[in-house]
């Protein structure tokens, strides 16, 4: 799961590169509903509310979990049952965790006051 948010000078996606799981850890770790950012593409600096923070899939974890595949397929290369099994269920299985860490963040939202 990557955090990213839009600026609003020039509409292009930034990384927020805070790791938390959710929208409330990531306001129990800042403490305030509002961050200053900074656009890594035309320099604007602004606030953004956290709930205009939102998670998306990182397609580098699911790489990941394709690779775990390959690896645990090759290993159980003797185990003709297991491999089909393994080289299918450890991608998905990274998918589904994803999915479920993203839509877990975008679903959260900090009451505005
Ligand atoms: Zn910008």
């Amino acid at each position: 799961m990557r955090l990213q948010f839009a600026c609003s000078s020039c509409g292009k996606n930034n990384l927020y590169t805070p790791k938390v799981p959710t929208r409330g850890d990531l306001h129990i770790k800042i403490g305030i509903t509002e961050v200053q950012v900074n656009c890594q593409i035309c320099g604007n600096r602004e606030r953004k509310h956290l709930n205009t923070i939102n998670a998306i899939v990182d397609y580098k974890i699911i790489g990941i979990g394709f690779v775990l595949g390959i690896i645990a397929t090759l290993g159980l290369w003797n185990f003709y049952g297991a491999v089909s099994t393994a080289s299918f269920f450890i991608p998905m299985l990274f998918w589904i965790q994803e999915n479920n860490a993203v839509s877990g963040f975008n679903k959260y939202h900090i009451k505005r006051k």
